[in-house]
């Protein structure tokens, strides 16, 4: 699904949080959003999502408009930080929570519920977890339930907010490359926020770089080194990491 957003602007009370910003993601595309803290990137993740309203323009997924829509009905799944598991339910039972929450007209029936938990525990390689609770698990296998659940009801559009953030170095390489390599598999669109550099040059068909609630530069990772187009730019990738 594409997305396109149209003069997004956000303010909290006196402060602009976002200056009116245009962006256009493609069907099946991979997006980082990379910049210091404070830039914006969890605000414009949160306005895409439909977590947070924005003050002006107008998001759209592919032909849908959504940009009054509730967070329930854009069809988007979102994977947090710190995994957001529900502590007192079985692996099996997050990751079918999305789709026994919805309404009855599009859940799926129990057997279905059952084949497509056992199919996304599969896919993410911990099928052999599903009667676990997630205190049992790592972190690393953690984030990787908290991304089946996300995946489980088919979102149009995959959201992450720092998803590897919790974790160690070592952990999270192995979970780019996985996290890479099923988004090939399957070819969702998907955008996520991370200040980590590696991260999104690694993961990403192309980066937006965000300073002060604005965009300086969107391209692909390897045309960002060659012509940072702002001194901003330039220093950012010289300096981080
Ligand atoms: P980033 O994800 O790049 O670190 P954020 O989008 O979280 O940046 O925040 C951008 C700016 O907006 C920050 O200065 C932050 O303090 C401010 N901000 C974010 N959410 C709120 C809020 N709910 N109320 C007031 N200010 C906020």
């Amino acid at each position: 699904m594409s997305i396109r957003l149209e003069n997004i602007s956000k303010t909290f009370g006196q402060f602009q949080a976002l200056s009116p910003m245009s962006l256009n993601i493609d069907e099946g595309e991979m997006i980082g959003l990379l910049g210091p803290s404070g830039s914006g990137k969890t605000t414009l993740l949160r306005i895409i999502a439909g977590l947070e309203g924005a003050n002006s323009g107008r998001i759209q997924f592919g032909d849908r408009d959504v940009t009054n829509q509730h967070v329930r009905d854009r069809h988007v799944g979102f994977v947090f930080q710190n995994y957001a598991l529900f502590r007192h339910m079985t692996v099996a039972d997050n990751v079918a929570f999305g789709l026994e929450v919805m309404d009855a007209k599009q859940r799926p029936n129990k057997t279905e519920i059952q084949h497509r938990v056992k199919h996304l525990l599969e896919m993410v390689q911990l099928g052999h977890l599903a009667n676990r609770y997630p205190s049992q698990l790592s972190g690393g296998q953690k984030q990787r339930i908290a991304l089946a659940r996300a995946l489980a009801t088919k979102p149009d559009v995959l959201l992450l907010d720092e998803p590897f953030g919790a974790l160690d170095a070592k952990v999270r390489k192995e979970l780019r490359r996985w996290l890479r390599s099923l988004h090939d598999e399957i070819g969702f669109t998907s955008v996520f926020v991370t200040h980590d550099q590696e991260e999104a040059l690694e993961l990403s068909d192309r980066v937006v770089v965000m300073s002060n609630g604005h965009i300086e530069q969107i391209d692909e990772p390897a045309q960002l080194y060659a012509q940072p187009n702002s001194r901003f730019v330039f220093d950012f990738l010289g300096n981080v990491n």
